[in-house]
């Protein structure tokens, strides 16, 4: 899903919880961490390849993959490492340890949710396979990108 609705529903939501007397602080985290976790796919691109340019990321996730995955005949798997389950899990547990982290937890898994859904009813996603968890991602591909 592109960036700019998560930041739609994500700003949707935290104004909601503010208006519920939730701390403007803690709605402003978790509306940071609806969104801000998709820094992965920028990572991904600079470690696949080899550059900085993020209207390039911005190109070659739009249009480039897309063209890859209508060639391919195999699915692709693509890891974006903050969209696993382990990294969820990090985050669970330092929200049991910081309350600051609760609200990072909610965002991000108000953000893995939304991410889901739209995974679930895109079309093309037979030829394309998110990875959710790092160690069956390793585990299967040997190396990481
Ligand atoms: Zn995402």
């Amino acid at each position: 899903m592109l960036p700019i609705f998560h930041i739609i529903f994500g700003l949707i939501l935290s104004i909601i919880l503010y208006l519920n007397n939730l701390n403007p602080f803690y709605a402003a985290i978790f509306f940071l961490a609806s969104f801000g976790f998709d820094i992965d796919h920028y990572i991904y691109y600079i470690f696949k390849k080899k550059s900085f340019n993020l209207p390039k990321a911005y190109i070659y996730f739009r249009k480039d993959l897309n063209k890859k995955l209508k060639n391919n005949q195999k699915p692709i798997r693509l890891l974006f490492i903050f969209h696993t389950i382990e990294f969820l899990f990090v985050i669970f547990l330092l929200a049991l340890l910081l309350e600051i982290f609760q609200w990072v937890f909610l965002g991000f898994l108000f953000h893995m949710v939304i991410d889901w859904i739209y995974l679930l009813i895109k079309k093309d996603n037979k030829k394309y396979k998110r990875a959710f968890s790092l160690i069956a991602y390793v585990s299967r591909h040997k190396k990481i990108i």
